[in-house]
């Protein structure tokens, strides 16, 4: 399978399955943005939660906001954005890529930008953070949100967005501090590329040099990961320094310093920024895991997702849709499945195979059949269903109790 191959039957799959459907379709579409369909979202809500838990939920020092997306237009003069966060044209002039939009009526309007970024944000907020939870440094706070670009060349399926999704930390600590920071944060963005089945090996760091980082950064290490248009940047880490916080204190003639309690120091923490992008996320997962092979003399597509995040975690069927005592006992065991997780999901149409398939195809990673033995048919099976293993192919005879206990293992 050539790489462009592959991104064709990637954006076909996504549409064909409900995963991610063009903007605007009915409307000959909008460059630059897409719809996330039934399963997408399922997807992308996985992805956002595990995100949480491990930069926000499971640690001590990590606090979360969300922030409006229509900022006063002063956060982006501060933050450097009117006058630097711009794109060449082709004939060599400059375009600043933030989207603008008015508030207000009549002699009320103005203008205001759409967020470029969502730490404008965050760095908004400090001050608020500080006043209402008194952190000690170092903290972090945590957001997830829309941000807006306008791309001069929106292109290659969800990797370059007008209107996109990102999962960003401003981690703030003592300017000393920033190093080992950097250091905990990198290895903690390895440690989500593992949780949701990008595996290391495919992510490369890109140290990027001296004049092409962003206006504000001190160092920026640029994620990497080869889609099959190329090696592009999947996420970013960047060292902000102090500069937004000491921008927004000018502009907005506020202290928005961190005073020490034990050293009576009193200084504006430095920042450091994982940004994640949630929709480039997505199309590494689905890069990731879309697989191609040869089962029962036929070509099988399957997507092979981390339990975790796969939006289906597994799907009840009996074996003939026209045995009411199969589908009775069916529904019996679906029901059980379901106090372990909501998204197992029914199939009684068409042949056992074919439903398999369905299943493989959106990255399901089990399939549980009931069948006469489970009603009792063969006295030593009663109550016992098949397993069936996405990946493989495999199939076991498991009591009800097994199959609840390999779902609960597989998503831990
Ligand atoms: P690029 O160089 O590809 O334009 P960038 O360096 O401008 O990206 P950042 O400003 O570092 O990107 O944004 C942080 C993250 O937001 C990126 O790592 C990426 O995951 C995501 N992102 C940025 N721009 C887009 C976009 N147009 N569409 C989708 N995701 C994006």
């Amino acid at each position: 399978m050539n790489d462009l191959n592959l991104m064709e039957k990637i954006v076909s799959l996504a549409k064909r399955r409900g995963f991610v459907f063009p903007g605007s379709e009915l409307y000959g579409g909008l460059s630059g943005t897409f719809d996330y369909g039934p399963l997408g979202v399922i997807l992308k809500e996985n992805i956002e939660r595990l995100w949480l838990q491990m930069f926000r939920d499971d640690r001590d020092d990590m606090y979360g906001v969300d922030a409006a997306i229509l900022m006063n237009p002063k956060v982006w003069e501060a933050s450097g954005h009117v006058k630097t966060f711009a794109d060449p044209l082709a004939d060599g002039k400059m375009f600043n890529t933030m989207f603008k939009t008015s508030v207000g009526a009549g002699e009320e309007v103005s203008m205001v930008y759409l967020r470029p970024e969502t730490a404008g944000g965050i760095f908004t907020n400090f001050k608020n953070v500080v006043d209402a939870l008194h952190p000690k440094l170092p903290f972090g706070i945590a957001q997830i949100g829309k941000a807006f670009r306008n791309e001069i060349a929106p292109r290659d399926f969800i990797f370059r967005l007008r209107e996109l999704s990102q999962m960003e930390v401003e981690y703030f600590v003592q300017p000393a501090a920033w190093e080992q920071a950097f250091e905990e944060w990198r290895k903690m963005m390895y440690l989500f590329a593992e949780a949701i089945g990008i595996p290391k090996s495919a992510i490369h760091e890109l140290e990027v040099p001296d004049g092409d980082r962003a206006h504000y950064s001190k160092r920026t290490i640029d994620f990497e990961f080869d889609y099959p248009f190329g090696r592009k940047e999947l996420w970013g880490l960047a060292y902000r320094t102090d500069f937004d916080l000491s921008a927004h204190a000018e502009a907005s003639s506020t202290e928005l310093s961190y005073l020490d309690e034990e050293t009576k120091e009193k200084f504006i923490p430095h920042a450091i920024e994982p940004s994640l992008g949630v929709d480039r996320t997505i199309l590494a997962i689905l890069t990731s895991a879309y697989r191609e092979d040869q089962m029962r003399d036929e070509t099988r597509t399957y997507l092979a997702l981390a339990p975790k995040i796969a939006p289906v975690k597994a799907m009840v069927s009996p074996l003939l849709k026209n045995k009411p005592e199969l589908v009775a006992k069916a529904r019996e065991v679906r029901a059980e499945l379901k106090k372990i997780h909501p998204a197992i999901a029914w199939d009684d149409n068409g042949n056992i195979g074919k439903r398999y398939r369905r299943q493989d195809e959106i990255g399901t990673p089990f399939c549980i059949t009931i069948d006469f033995d489970t009603l009792g048919e063969t006295p030593e099976l009663k109550g016992t269903v098949t397993l069936r293993h996405r990946d493989t192919g495999e199939q076991e005879r498991l009591t009800l109790a097994e199959v609840a206990e390999r779902l609960r293992t597989a998503m831990q």
